[in-house]
This record gives C-alpha cells, sequence and structure tokens, in this order.
C-alpha cells in the first residue's frame, strides 16, 4: 500500500471510482481508492440505475450528457462489456398547462446542450408507453436517450480503466480517521496504514459524515429510504417488441423501467422516512432496509390505475436500500469550503446516472481549479450553517415528496422556512410580504396588496406584474424602502489589505477613504468567480459586500489566497442588513431623519459611502443603487435594524414611502443591464466575453489572478458575448436557460429576463454567440416553446446617463 500519493478519495461506489477514473483521465495517476468492503457495497450494488437526461440547469444536462457518452463508450468494449440499455427512451409525464409549460422551458434549455427532448401528447405517450393509461393526462417530455445500466458493472468499469492508468484501489480498507497537518498536507488513517496526500476527497456515500466527523465538518446531507419493487414477467411487455421506456410520473409519485421480462418499480411515497439519522450499524454492507410497502399503499393504488397490468403481476421482490439527499436535491461535488485541498462528491441521488458528469467535473476542480461548466448548482459553498442535519432532513424529505415535481418560477417551498430571519422579518409579515429564501434568509418579494392575494407561480405573467408595477411606481416617483437580508459582508483590514485588494482584484480598489466602486475577480484561467463592491472606509479597512448566496463561496476564495500576516477577514453577513433608502425623495426623507448629516449630491456624491446616524440608529450608508434610482444603501446592525426601520417608516410618510421587494428589484436592475452573480455572471465566461471591458484594468501593476491567462488569450475570438435585448412577447418573458435562435438553430443562452416596468419593455440577458451580438440584431428567444422576436440594445434601457443616480 502507498504511503504518499497527490489524492486520497474515500469511497468505492459510482462517486468514488467515477472520481478515480476521471483524475487518470486528467493526467494524474498517483491516485488511491480506499474501500471499507468491496467496490459497490454502499448504495451503489441496489441501485435501479436508470441513466437519463433531463436536468433543471444547463450543468445538469452536461454532465448527465457526459455520463450517457461515457457509459455507452465503456459498454462497448469487447473484453468487458456492461449491460447497458442505452436509448430505451423515457417519459416525464404532464397533467397541468404548468407541466407542460415547464417542459417546453426544460426543452428549450436543454437544447442549449445539444440535447433534444420531445414534448408528446397524452395519445402519443400511450403509443410509446404500451403500459399506460392516460387518464388526467396532457402530455409528456420525451428523452430518447434514457436507459439503465448494471450499477456493478459500470463501477468495476471505471476502477479497471483507472488501476490500468496507474491509480490504486484498496479493498477493506477502512478509513478510521483523517486530519491535515500544519503543512497542509492530509493524512489518511485507515486500518492498513496511513497514507500521506495533497488532496483528500469524501465520496463515502451514507457514510458521509461519518468520515466529516474525522474531519470536523458536518455535511448538509442524509439519507432516506427508498423503495422499488421487481414484477413478475408481463405479456404486454413480452409482446411489445422493444425494450419498454422509462418512465417518471410526478402525478402519482413513481418511476418504472423494464427489468427482464417484468417492470421494477420505485415510489416517492408520502410516508417517506429518513434513515441512519441516530448513526449506522457498522455491519451495514451490501444490505437492504426492511421491506415496508405499506408506507407505499396510496401509491400504489395510484400507480396501479396508471399501469392496470400490474394488478394482474405478481411481485416477485422488494428493494429498500438508503439514498442520500441534499438540503436541495442536488449534490455537493467540488471543495468544502473552510479547508484547503479538500472535496467531496457526495449527497449522489441519482448517483448512476449522474455519477459520469459529476466525475468528470470533480476531477476537472481538483486538476485545473475549475470545470467546463459553471457548477454552482453542486458546489459545496452554496449551503451555509443553516444547512444543519434537522433543516437538511426536512428539505429532504419535501425533496423526496415532490421528486420529480420541478419548481415553478418564484417557487419557495414551506419545509426549513425560517431559517434565518433578520429583527424585521415580522413587521415585513404585517405589512404582507410574500417571502421567498435567499441563502436560507427570508427576503420579500413583494408586498401583497391584501392578505388575501394569492401568489400563483407561472410561467408566464401573472397577477404579480400589476403589484410589482405599483411598488416600482413609487420607487420612481416617491421613494421606496427593502430590506436586503443577508447581503453578503466582509470587514478587510489591515496595514496590508488595499494592496492585497489590488492583488486579487482585475478592478480598480478604491483609492480615496469614502469611495465606494465595484470589483471583479476571477480564476486562474482568466474566468469571472466574484462580483463586489468594495468600500474604503479607512487606509486600512474595506467592507467587501456581494451576493447573499456567495457567503461561503467568497469567504473561501478570499481566504484561501489569505497572506500570512497584514490582512485580517471579519465575517459581517450575520451581523449586519441592509435598507434600501430609493427614490426622488429619498434625500429627503433621510435629511429630516439624520439632520447632522450633508445629503447633498456635494457633500455625499454617488458612489461614496459615510457613516450616520438614522434618528438614534447607527449605520453606514453608501450611495450606491442596483435599481438605478438616486438612493441609498443603509448598512445596519441587526440590534437596530428594527429601530432604524420603523424610524424610516414613520418619517416616509409625508413622503409617500412604499416597501417593495426583490421582485421589483429584478425588473430595475434589469433596465439599468445590472448583474446578477451566478445568473449572468459565470465562470464559464472571461470578464471581456462578460461584458465588464470597462472594469478590467489589464495595465494596472499587480499579476491579478486571470491575469496570464487573459494576456495569453488576447486576440483570440469571444466565445461568447454578453448581450441585454428586448423581446417582442406579450404574455412572458422568457426564463434563465431558455434558448436564442436563429433559423430553430441556438446561437445563445438566457440568463436573466424579466418586465421593465420604467421602460415598459420585456427584457432578458443572454450569453449568445458574438457574430449576432451588435446593437440592433435580431433573432428569435424561446419562451414557453415558441419563437419570439429579440433586438440586441446597447447600453441601458433606463437613465443610460445615470442622470438619476448622479442627481
Ligand atoms: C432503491 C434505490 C434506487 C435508486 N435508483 C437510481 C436510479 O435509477 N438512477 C440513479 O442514477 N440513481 C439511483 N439511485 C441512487 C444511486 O444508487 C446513488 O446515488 C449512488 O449509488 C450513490 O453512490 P455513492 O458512490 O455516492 O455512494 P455508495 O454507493 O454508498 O458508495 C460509498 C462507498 O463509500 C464507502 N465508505 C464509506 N465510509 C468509508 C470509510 N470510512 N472508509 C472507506 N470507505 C468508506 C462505502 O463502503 C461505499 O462503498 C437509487 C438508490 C436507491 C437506494
Amino acid at each position: 500500500m502507498k504511503k504518499h500519493c497527490k489524492v486520497v478519495i474515500i469511497g468505492g461506489g459510482i462517486g468514488g471510482c467515477s472520481t478515480l477514473y476521471h483524475l487518470t483521465r486528467e493526467g494524474l495517476t498517483d491516485v488511491v481508492l480506499v474501500e471499507r468492503n468491496e467496490l459497490t457495497s454502499g448504495t451503489t450494488w441496489h441501485s435501479a440505475a436508470q441513466v437519463t437526461n433531463f436536468g433543471a440547469v444547463q450543468t445538469m444536462v452536461g454532465l448527465k450528457s457526459h455520463s450517457i457518452k461515457l457509459y455507452k463508450e465503456l459498454a462497448a468494449d469487447p473484453e468487458n462489456p456492461i449491460n447497458y440499455h442505452h436509448a430505451s427512451g423515457g417519459i416525464r409525464l404532464a397533467s397541468t398547462q404548468e407541466h407542460l409549460d415547464g417542459y417546453k422551458h426544460f426543452i428549450s434549455l436543454a437544447k442549449g446542450m445539444g440535447v433534444d427532448f420531445e414534448l408528446i401528447d397524452a395519445a402519443e405517450c400511450a403509443k410509446r408507453h404500451p403500459l399506460i393509461e392516460t387518464h388526467e393526462l396532457l402530455g409528456g417530455l420525451w428523452d430518447p436517450l434514457d436507459g439503465d445500466i448494471d450499477p456493478a458493472q459500470l463501477t468495476q468499469a471505471l476502477a479497471r480503466a483507472a488501476r490500468k492508468a496507474g491509480a490504486e484501489i484498496y479493498r477493506h480498507c477502512p478509513v478510521e480517521n483523517v486530519y491535515q497537518k500544519p503543512n497542509g498536507e492530509w493524512v489518511v488513517q485507515t486500518v492498513n496504514g496511513d497514507i500521506t496526500c495533497e488532496k483528500v476527497v469524501n465520496a463515502g456515500g451514507y457514510r458521509v459524515n461519518e468520515i466529516g466527523d474525522m474531519i470536523g465538518v458536518k455535511y448538509p446531507v442524509i439519507s432516506m429510504e427508498h423503495m422499488y419493487f421487481l414484477t413478475e414477467a408481463i405479456p404486454e411487455i413480452q409482446a411489445f417488441g422493444k425494450r419498454v421506456p422509462l418512465l417518471r410520473d410526478p402525478l402519482d409519485d413513481f418511476y418504472s423501467r423494464q427489468e427482464k421480462d417484468g417492470l421494477l418499480v420505485g415510489i416517492y411515497e408520502q410516508r417517506c422516512k429518513t434513515w441512519g439519522m441516530d448513526g449506522i450499524d457498522p455491519n451495514f454492507v451490501n444490505a437492504l432496509c426492511p421491506d415496508d410497502l405499506d408506507r407505499c399503499l396510496d401509491n400504489m393504488e395510484r400507480v396501479f390505475k396508471r399501469m392496470p397490468c400490474l394488478e394482474r403481476t405478481g411481485i416477485r421482490s422488494i428493494v429498500n436500500g438508503p439514498i442520500t439527499y441534499s438540503a436541495d436535491g442536488n449534490p455537493l461535488v467540488g471543495k468544502t469550503p473552510g479547508f484547503d485541498n479538500l472535496y467531496s462528491i457526495i449527497g449522489l441521488r441519482a448517483g448512476l446516472g449522474e455519477g459520469g458528469g459529476h466525475g468528470k467535473i470533480l476531477a476537472e476542480i481538483i486538476v485545473h481549479g475549475e470545470s467546463e461548466w459553471d457548477t454552482w448548482a453542486i458546489d459545496p459553498a452554496r449551503f451555509t450553517r443553516h444547512a444543519n442535519t434537522e433543516f437538511t432532513a426536512r428539505k429532504a424529505v419535501e425533496d423526496y415528496q415532490n421528486e420529480f415535481r420541478f419548481h415553478m418560477p418564484h417557487e419557495f417551498r414551506p419545509a426549513g422556512r425560517l431559517a434565518k430571519t433578520t429583527p424585521i422579518y415580522p413587521v415585513l409579515k404585517e405589512q404582507n410580504a410574500e417571502f421567498g429564501v435567499v441563502s436560507g434568509w427570508e427576503r420579500a418579494l413583494f408586498f401583497k396588496p391584501d392578505a388575501d392575494f394569492k401568489f400563483e407561480h407561472s410561467f408566464r405573467f401573472t397577477d404579480v406584474e400589476k403589484v410589482v408595477a405599483d411598488e416600482i411606481k413609487a420607487v420612481h416617483e416617491a421613494v421606496g424602502l427593502m430590506e436586503v437580508s443577508g447581503f453578503n459582508r466582509i470587514e478587510i483590514k489591515g496595514p496590508g489589505a488595499a494592496e492585497w485588494l489590488d492583488s486579487l482584484t482585475c478592478s480598480n480598489v478604491p483609492k480615496k477613504v469614502g469611495r465606494v466602486g465595484l470589483c471583479y475577480f476571477l480564476t486562474d484561467k482568466g474566468n469571472v468567480v466574484a462580483e463586489a463592491t468594495l468600500a474604503k472606509l479607512a487606509e486600512d479597512r474595506f467592507w467587501y459586500g456581494s451576493a447573499a448566496a456567495s457567503e461561503y463561496h467568497d469567504m473561501d476564495w478570499l481566504r484561501s489566497r489569505l497572506p500570512s500576516e497584514g490582512v485580517e477577514l471579519v465575517p459581517m453577513t450575520n451581523s449586519h442588513t441592509i435598507l434600501v433608502v430609493s427614490g426622488p425623495k429619498s434625500r429627503d426623507l433621510l435629511a429630516k431623519l439624520s439632520p447632522r448629516t450633508n445629503w447633498s449630491n456635494e457633500s455625499f456624491p454617488w458612489l461614496t459611502a459615510q457613516p450616520v446616524f438614522i434618528g438614534h440608529a447607527e449605520a453606514l450608508a453608501m450611495r450606491v443603487s442596483f435599481n438605478g434610482e438616486l438612493g441609498w444603501e443603509l448598512h445596519v446592525p441587526n440590534e437596530q435594524l428594527y429601530l432604524a426601520h420603523q424610524l424610516i417608516t414613520e418619517a416616509g410618510v409625508e413622503f409617500g414611502l412604499k416597501p417593495f421587494g426583490s421582485l421589483a428589484t429584478e425588473s430595475m436592475r434589469l433596465e439599468k443591464g445590472y448583474r446578477h452573480w451566478k445568473a449572468d455572471l459565470i465562470t464559464e465566461f472571461d470578464p471581456f466575453e462578460s461584458d465588464l471591458d470597462r472594469f478590467v484594468k489589464m495595465d494596472k501593476a499587480a499579476n491579478f489572478p486571470g491575469k496570464e491567462a487573459l494576456l495569453a488569450k488576447a486576440g483570440t475570438p469571444a466565445r461568447r458575448k454578453f448581450v441585454t435585448m428586448v423581446i417582442d412577447c406579450e404574455h412572458a418573458t422568457p426564463h434563465p436557460g431558455d434558448s436564442v435562435c436563429v433559423d430553430g438553430a441556438v446561437i445563445g443562452t438566457i440568463t436573466s429576463a424579466g418586465y421593465g416596468h420604467r421602460v415598459q419593455k420585456n427584457i432578458a440577458m443572454a450569453f449568445i454567440d458574438p457574430a449576432y451580438a451588435n446593437e440592433g440584431t435580431e433573432f428569435d428567444v424561446e419562451i414557453i416553446g415558441e419563437p419570439h422576436k429579440a433586438k440586441v440594445i446597447a447600453g441601458q434601457l433606463f437613465d443610460a446617463e445615470n442622470a438619476r443616480l448622479r442627481s
């Protein structure tokens, strides 16, 4: 057994073996996998092992496509063939117009990744799947490449290929402890001896938190029991002549695929159960949980109604095993925040279908620091401390109960709510706020005109547009007040702070005390990794502000680049909250509340910051605005938030103050061309492709991350170009992921969209083929399956001169 190597992977299921395989494909062969028992003795051995292509974001579609392609190649090895039923096809059923609208959107999204799905009607569903009844059915999404694979053969094939390339696998080698030495090296202690390595990967399946406990990490992953049953032979299948397609039924909460001449039917029962919450028997190896089909009786009735042949068919066996779930249903693939050189590929709930792609992504991250695709959807840094075990369990149960029901636009489900609230949550609730969730924080989406107002979730425009329009009118004509909960804020201080920040960003760091500036940070490959508002509060003190979701991500990125002395990072996200006071009357309102501050344009110009009093509450006021109107962000310590909010609300009456929410802000920022991190700013593109040229200072002395990469590729054509466009469509905006097309061929992908109420236009942002990025170029955008004319616009749609911001 090796005593030293580059990477140790703990766990020999599909996750671990796929990572091992892909590391060798990336040229890293000094790698070891340790498995406490046999390969595939965790969840992988009893998986239903369906391999599908459907995904709600493009990265998921891409990584699943990679799995399919890889499995096909591996299966074609004549010496070690794998039982892979490639392209049996599969149907996701739809019973409502919303389902159909959603599928049309997902079809367009997949098209951008080169994947062709098809929308079929109920009769066609029945034609392609000979066993189903079509009651309550409107149609379905057809995925031609769906199939299923032998999970053990697949895992062995990956292991075999990795071994052949030089990787080593130690079976019957339980890991008992993992720690990091002061020099940064990791030590993986196994029953057979220690291995010292540069990097460690947790691929421990349902034992993820046993390994986490060794390191001191609580991963937001728990296990659910999950059951399927296998039937006797079914004559209709024997007569069908080809393999019966896979079926996913969001109405009746089950899936099925062909197994021999019968069916495998998996149930997502409402009366579902978590598993292993109080510890896992060390002898649970190649094991199953006791059968409990009684839990599924409600579903069974509906399943039998959908596939009546089951009433006449015997059940051959039942499989009930643990399946891991994260707090949002997506796995945690990537670097563990807070640690150097610690990675995970965990929380895989569809690990057979996705595992090929996850392994590819993780290997790219380990070897190159980033993947071909933006991986935010599966980045471990997307969860913060609120995603504790009990929270994760609640979300996992909810997710399991809704397995095939995708989220509608702006849909925030009830489990695990109120995980993070500010002191004014009850006040906003009293004002009829409809809340969404950002990184666990409750944040007002909009304020209902009355308590009974129902927020319909739809891919089309709904009544909420009118409510949002009224909020915007108040901000535009008078003054509005919005709470931005959870905004990520880090104080960066010390004698080396200014120089260190300058060495990290491609932008200019504000030089004068009191100045505020927008800065971008790049990966070593020169792609956009972070966006922050930097406020210089003293010669040696800055506030770094970024999107709420970036809290762990940005802190981790900064921490791992911290010099040994001279700079300190102090997290402030949980101690302060922003109150945005914005609109033409905001100055008068603030002057009334804070008479000793001079709020005039001369004394308090745009892009500056000053400590102020709001009544007797303290705040740092920044004259910045994400909505394009005159306004200030008041950064208030949470213990005085209620006070500040109350004072502003009371004083605001005479100025026509109205509360507004994040949907109004979303509309207004689109009109101003402002970006959202991880929607319009992704690590797939560099700052020039992202149309951030004015923020990139290539001539600055500092050798910021990404500079060399940008210099090296200077003059090479952009892969994509970021544009803003207006669209001719009366009934809906596009949705992120929708395709931009010319003559039906995809030339780009929508990143954000919404209706601009001040300019009365349907607006979207997208990364598109640079050949179509010039002002005035026309093309189509697919909205709910239909092409609509769109035109590129240059500059900002609203107040392009920033006159209101500077007023
Ligand atoms: C009933 C059922 C049906 C399913 N159907 C599908 C499906 O149709 N399609 C699909 O894509 N997915 C399906 N899944 C999910 C899929 O099987 C899992 O996502 C996948 O198998 C998880 O793989 P893994 O590598 O993460 O975990 P595992 O397979 O559990 O592997 C983890 C490994 O880590 C090892 N390990 C743990 N601790 C240590 C330690 N301390 N030292 C050394 N080794 C350790 C374990 O022994 C184990 O071998 C299904 C799951 C279930 C339960």
